[in-house]
């Protein structure tokens, strides 16, 4: 079977599997369908992680905002925005302050 390589930079997704990184900022949009299983798993994770029994409304509003956030900054660092990175990072610690106020975490 052929692989699926990037048409600007001749990148393979398995590459990426192994290293996490992107050859250029164009590799995210060709491996995207590829990429969606991973970003799903990602999203399992956190589900595990935050596996808790009753939550209000709210909690769940953040959870999924941390859950959003999350694959927010790792699209940034795929496609290398480091500044994108930065500003979600620091949405994130709010987030985070929030979820260990309510004990969530
Ligand atoms: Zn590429």
């Amino acid at each position: 079977m052929l692989e699926k390589t990037c048409s600007r930079c001749g990148y393979t997704f398995s590459q990426f599997k192994r290293t996490g990184l992107f050859g250029c900022p164009d590799c995210y949009q060709e491996f995207y369908k590829e990429l969606l299983p991973t970003l799903r798993s990602i999203q399992k994770d956190v589900y595990h992680a935050g596996n808790k029994p009753k939550y209000s409304v709210e909690d769940k509003e953040l959870l999924s905002e941390y859950k959003r956030l999350m694959e927010e900054k790792e699209l940034a660092g795929i496609e290398g925005r480091f500044s994108d990175m930065a500003s979600i990072s620091e949405k994130i610690s709010y987030v985070i302050e929030q979820l260990k106020v309510r004990g969530l975490i």
